[in-house]
């Protein structure tokens, strides 16, 4: 008996899957199903990375979990699944913790819909999907937004007359799981860093920087939705909302226009004209490319000011995320010229991908740590349905 915990991470065309077992970190197997839709892809591997074999109709996401299901299922014969986590983008002003899946639950999750109308309801739609397809497992949501929940009112709000705080329009924050993570992660190799003034800079296709202390979060560049802040792979990130009244008023255009234009058509690949891909733009060596960089990396330095205000001084920065993880080179451009707040990193570490790169005599501790969302979630299913943590 293969007794095991899907996670399940749904996107607006694509599904992520892991398949952990009921006791231990390393996932038996993975999967993507990407482009969900006429032109959908599968591809599902053991933990040994041969590929899992499977098919099924990848033009909805329902066929998509149906195809995933089937290939597990054929390829670990006695499966047996004890809990099914997901992640959710938003659980709203007073989640702060994972939430077990009842009906209540799912019509709460429904009335925010409107808060991130771009993700939540296929985050939705992937926890039906599965109820349907696992009637009697237990289902357990983690919210992108819990981590943030409790922190500081100034760094919650924005200062708009008090009843649109009251109707939710607030500062929520996002990239949580990663960021209950990374703070898991420094209080179990490095305690004392965790007590101090962490700030962890989440670089991604979604990018967002978050200050810490003890494991609690004090500020995130995300606010309202997951545009706000640092300039992302095709997200704006901070822009002056009269450029938005400018767009509507004088330019006619509509909501989805702009949605289309601030989610889809900014960032990196607004900016460069070329690509929303970090290894495409440091490749390409345009002007255009360029300056996309000097864009994000100037961004992600006045937001590592910014924290460092909210937190009253860095003790540590920790870089995560495909950009954070694996280029070099825009953790050294972002480390430049940052001496003032105690950072220095030792190039030969940098380039080595190593798990700390600041020199030795820097003030600010600077550290890689490879993120894990899914783990995150398979342990909140675990310990909704009582199993007991993983000792590996
Ligand atoms: P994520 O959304 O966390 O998967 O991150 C995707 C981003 O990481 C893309 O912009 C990639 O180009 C970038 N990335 C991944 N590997 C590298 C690398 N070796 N150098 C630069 N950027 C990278």
């Amino acid at each position: 008996m293969t007794r095991a915990v899907l996670t399940l991470n749904a996107g607006s065309s694509s599904l992520k899957v892991s398949l952990f077992p009921e006791n231990g970190e390393t996932p038996l197997a993975t999967g993507l199903a990407d482009r969900i839709g006429p032109e959908g892809v599968l591809k599902l591997k053991d933990a040994s990375g041969t590929p899992i074999e499977t098919t099924g109709d990848l033009t909805n996401h329902a066929g998509a979990m149906a195809a995933v299901i089937d290939g597990f299922r054929a390829h670990f014969s006695d499966l047996d699944l004890v809990a099914i986590g997901h992640r959710v983008v938003h659980g709203g002003a007073d989640r702060d913790a994972p939430a077990t899946v009842t009906d209540d639950l799912l019509a709460d999750l429904e009335r925010l819909s409107p808060f991130a109308p771009l993700h939540q309801p296929h985050n939705l739609a992937g926890i039906r999907a599965a109820m349907a397809a696992f009637p009697g497992v237990p289902q357990v949501t983690c919210f992108d937004t819990a981590f943030h929940r409790n922190q500081p009112f100034v760094n919650d709000t924005f200062a708009l007359p008090r009843e649109m705080y009251a109707e939710g329009v607030r500062r929520y924050g996002f990239h949580g799981l990663s960021y209950d993570y990374i703070a898991g992660e420094l209080a179990r190799t490095a305690p004392q860093l965790a007590e101090g003034r962490v700030v962890v800079a989440h670089l991604g296709n979604g990018a967002s920087m978050c200050g810490i202390t003890n494991g609690r979060s004090i500020s995130s560049t995300m606010g309202f939705s997951a545009l706000d802040g640092l300039p992302m792979g095709t997200r704006c990130g901070q822009v002056d909302p009269g450029v938005l009244l400018y767009l509507m008023d004088q330019k006619g255009m509509t909501a989805t226009e702009i949605s289309d234009l601030l989610y889809k058509k900014s960032g990196l690949l607004g900016l460069s004209g070329l690509s929303n891909d970090m290894r495409t733009l440091e490749a390409a060596g345009t002007p255009e490319a360029m300056q996309a960089i000097d864009y994000f990396v100037f961004r992600c330095q006045r937001e590592l000011g910014a924290m460092a205000a909210a937190l009253s001084g860095i003790d540590a920065v920790v870089f995560c995320g495909g950009i954070g993880e694996n280029s070099r080179l825009i953790r050294a451009r972002i480390c430049e010229r940052l001496d003032w707040m105690g950072i220095e990193i030792d190039h030969a570490r940098n380039a080595a991908n190593e798990r700390v790169i600041s020199s030795d005599i820097a003030r600010t501790t600077v550290m890689v740590i490879p993120t894990n969302e899914e783990l995150v979630i398979a342990r909140a299913a675990r310990a909704a349905v009582g199993l007991q943590e993983a000792a590996e």
